[in-house]
């Protein structure tokens, strides 16, 4: 950095996106496999006709849409460039200088760095044993200074999931003053009973997040959205960066809803591939916490860095995450294959330094 810029910059570290290279497996960033339907691919094209204009900054017909699909009045729902960026608006919007907010980790990579970069400060807790959210001790972390708490369900890199009764009790326990963000992107894997659009009800400090990057295919399109109380929709408006849902985003997200009982049909799929791998995982003498998502994850803690550089030099690319543990996106049966020939062959799990129990 420069002179010209925060110092304190130096010390952030960079969003890390998910390996590519051609001719590899990719299975490091929870996408889908399939391209978008031929009728969202149809919409998509009729957009960028109109491509010359501005997109609609309030998303109307966008949200139109979710509010039939969803069940809740329009006034409650807002979209973002993905919901990466509803998180940094979340932070932005509760958070001044030195300010704390608090989440679960190992979680998702991006919420050290919005709350950093929005000048606030990030308070940690640790998963519990079996890499699930230790809500108690995220209501003890709660402070003075704390304005938002994110609870990412299921859990992005674990995979574990909450309940509704968990969730329930701990929405209860947190202060009013104190914003929750219930973070549900693999909400569409989750066969759970927790769904947080039905906590919303009495909860003005609640707020649901939601992308049409995971289970409805658009990743590379850049469109997620908010459910919450109206008044914490308007304040994300206030911090939202003007025109960033494009009209192709839109576009796509609405043929993409209509479309939805196809789309969301493959999440069977994924979910039958995903016990397979996990099953053989285990046979091989894995620890593999149960996932309610589109990934599998294993706490090879201090292999995790030789695991993952192993396993894309046998082609597949997964991620890796410190000396914590490394997630496996749930692809395609050939490409979980190639993982499983990959990870269950004897050299992989001496490297992995786990043994077969039964
Ligand atoms: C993928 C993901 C998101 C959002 O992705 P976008 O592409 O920005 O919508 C949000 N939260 C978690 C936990 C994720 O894994």
């Amino acid at each position: 950095m420069t002179t010209r810029t925060r110092a304190d910059l130096d010390s952030i570290p960079a969003y890390v996106p998910g390996k590519n290279f051609p001719g590899a497996i990719k299975l490091a960033s929870n996408e889908t496999t399939p391209s978008p339907l031929p009728g969202v691919q149809e919409a998509i094209a009729a957009a960028v006709i109109t491509a010359n204009r501005y997109p609609d900054n309030g998303s109307t017909a966008l949200i139109d849409a979710l509010a039939q699909h969803l069940g809740v009045p329009r006034e409650h729902i807002a979209t973002g460039c993905g919901s990466v960026s509803l998180c940094q608006e979340l932070v932005q919007a509760t958070c001044h200088d030195g300010d704390e907010v608090v989440f679960a980790w190992r979680s998702f990579e991006a919420y050290p760095v919005v709350t950093r970069v929005a000048g606030a400060v990030p308070v940690q807790v640790p998963l519990t044993a079996n890499y699930g959210h230790d809500l108690d001790a995220m209501v003890a972390a709660i402070t003075e200074r704390t304005r938002l708490v994110f609870v990412c369900n299921p859990n992005n890199p674990t995979g574990r999931s909450l309940g509704r009764d968990e969730l329930e009790r701990f929405l209860d326990a947190v202060p009013d003053r104190v914003v929750v963000a219930l973070d549900e992107a693999y909400f569409e894997y989750n066969r759970s009973d927790a769904d947080g659009i039905t906590l919303l009800e009495g909860r003005p400090n609640v707020v649901v997040l939601r992308t049409f990057s995971k289970a409805y295919g658009l990743a590379g399109i850049r469109v997620g959205y908010a459910v919450a109380d109206p008044a914490l929709i308007t304040a994300l408006g206030k911090v939202h960066i003007p025109f960033s849902v494009s009209a192709l985003a839109q576009t796509a997200a609405i043929a993409s809803l209509e479309a939805r009982d196809e789309l969301l049909h493959r999440t069977d799929g994924v979910i039958a591939e995903r016990e397979r791998m996990r099953d053989s995982l285990i046979a091989a003498g894995y620890d593999v916490p149960q996932s309610a998502a589109n990934f599998v994850y294993l706490p090879l803690e201090d292999r995790s860095a030789a695991f993952g550089m192993a396993s894309a030099e046998a082609g597949v690319l997964v991620r890796p995450y410190g000396e914590d543990g490394v997630r496996i996106t749930v692809g395609d049966p050939h490409e979980n294959d190639a993982f499983l020939t990959f990870a269950t062959d004897a050299e992989t799990v001496a490297v992995a330094g786990v043994r077969r129990t039964a």
